[in-house]
């Protein structure tokens, strides 16, 4: 079955999820007239709210829908069903996706419905995907465009609906798109002006099925590219997928680099970063961009991320200086190696949202003697490269969460004289528990570092509330004697 975006009215939809992108992707479908249907496995306080919200426009919403569920067992296409947009979190083994299939009935991403429902006018997308570090890099991105005078939007994965932006009345000249590998999943025609992979490690890969899935899905984002695919190339994953990628004649590769750029990279040099790509004689000459300084905090993963942001302006056509204003006015979103505060001669540092081992190495690398605070929901992931990485760098470890013992053990493998306590509590005093104990061990000049390497749900409602209690405990920290009530 075909479907023409511009000819949905009358037609059957079924909307999977609802949430973030599933209401605006119900609200947009209603609005060109289609049959709208939206399932939802859960049934709670929220899901009551946002069902209440749409029923009123003429869409029926079904809640604890079995049949359709996420991960029921049962198949079934709500009746009529002629196409499915659905939410990113839907599992492709979803029943109700095998029942398409069987039928017939095509399935599209709420981003894919948006790039199709793009007017001729509509803005170029630069588009970021990758393991770690989409959410900053395109908060950098936009705030560079801003800075060139550019009416831009850093929309998509980091909680802005593109249908929302491409429906919506406000006209912008160039968008800064966060992009997830769920979401690159479900959008086959979509072509960006220019595309980012930051870097690739296994993660979610109970949802794509295999790491060569996963990795395939991320290379969506250079399919179609215009100007520039820009890769990491101290990542040569990265790079290969933009050699299997289909791209417009005369795109380009662009490499992004800690270190000194060759031709076609951007790079650092004596603490200058600089490009070598978007230049006149990229043979003999480099364009001076912004000081390493500029990048807020200068950890080198996050340099990383500046100079893949800077890559995607200048493809864009960017000048320099905007670069760095635009990375001088970026301020970092909260709980990503966040200074919360100095305490006795010892650096707190929040890094909640390091949720997978692969982030949490990031900002272990970014410090010389570190006392670790990690913990949480493990994921399936296991810790030994993590520990052998960190390991000359902690000074002592302190564990919490449901996983600890994974990484305890890790430890006792690959660290054996680092210091390690393991608080075995889970109340809503353990994190502020994990801050003394963290400071007992801490040195001056030392830096405490919550880099959880795990998800936060079996302490927390999510990584924010971990964060907040960890900042928390280390004001209490500073503003006085400690006292261990339980
Ligand atoms: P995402 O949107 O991909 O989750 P964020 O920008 O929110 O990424 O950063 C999440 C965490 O990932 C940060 O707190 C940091 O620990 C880590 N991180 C950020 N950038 C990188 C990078 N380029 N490489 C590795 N880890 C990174």
């Amino acid at each position: 079955m075909t479907i023409d975006v511009t000819d949905l009215a009358g037609r059957h939809v079924t909307v999977a999820g609802l949430g973030v992108s599933g209401v605006p992707a119900a609200r947009a479908l209603r609005g060109l007239g289609a049959t709208v249907t939206v399932v939802n496995g859960s049934d709670g306080e929220p899901q009551r709210a946002q069902a209440a919200e749409l029923e009123p426009l003429g869409i029926t919403v079904r809640l604890g829908d079995g049949t359709a569920s996420n991960s029921g067992s049962a198949a079934g296409l709500p009746e009529g069903t002629e196409l499915i947009v659905t939410t990113p979190g839907w599992k492709p083994t979803s029943p109700l996706f095998l029942a398409a299939e069987k039928a017939g009935v095509p399935v599209w991403g709420d981003v894919e419905l948006a790039w199709r429902l793009r007017g001729p006018d509509s803005p170029p997308w630069l588009a970021v995907t990758g393991t770690n570090g989409k959410t900053t890099t395109v908060r950098m991105l936009a705030s560079i465009l801003e800075a060139a005078g550019l009416r831009t939007a850093a929309v998509g994965n980091i909680g802005v609906s593109l249908l929302d932006i491409v429906l919506g009345e406000t006209p912008y000249d160039v968008l800064a798109v966060e992009l997830s590998s769920y979401q690159l999943h479900w959008a086959p025609s979509l072509r960006a002006h220019s595309g980012a992979v930051l870097n690739l490690a296994p993660d979610h890969l109970d949802w794509h099925g295999s790491m060569a899935a996963y990795a395939a899905d991320k290379g969506r984002i250079y399919e179609g590219n215009q100007v520039a695919c820009v890769y990491n190339a101290a990542d040569p994953a990265t790079e290969d997928l933009v050699r299997a990628a289909d791209v417009e004649e005369g795109c380009r590769a662009i490499g992004f680099t800690l270190g000194t750029p060759g031709p076609s990279q951007l790079g650092v040099v004596e603490n200058i970063l600089v490009d070598r790509a978007f230049v006149t004689n990229r043979q003999k000459s480099a364009q001076e961009l912004a000081e390493v300084a500029d990048v807020n905090p200068p950890a080198p993963h996050n340099i990383a991320n500046a100079l893949a942001a800077a890559a995607l302006a200048r493809a864009y056509g960017v000048p320099p200086q905007a670069v760095r204003d635009g990375l001088r006015a970026f301020r970092p979103d909260p709980h990503r190696v966040e200074h919360v505060a100095d305490v006795e001669g010892v650096s707190y540092v929040d890094d909640s949202k390091a949720t997978n081992t692969h982030a949490a190495e990031a900002s272990l690398g970014a410090y010389e003697h570190i006392v670790w605070v990690a913990g949480g929901l493990a994921k399936g992931a296991t810790f030994d490269e993590l520990v052998l990485a960190a390991a000359p760098r902690l000074r002592g470890a302190v564990l919490i969460g449901a996983d600890r013992a994974l990484i305890r053990e890790a430890l006792a493998r690959h660290a054996a004289d680092v210091p390690v306590v393991d608080l075995d509590r889970t109340d809503t005093g353990a994190m502020a528990a994990a801050v003394r104990e963290a400071a007992r061990l801490a040195r001056p000049g030392d830096t405490v570092l919550l880099a959880p390497a795990c998800a936060s749900m079996d302490m927390f409602t999510n990584y924010n509330k971990r964060g907040d209690a960890f900042a928390a405990a280390v004001h209490d920290l500073a503003s006085g004697p400690v006292t261990d009530e339980q």
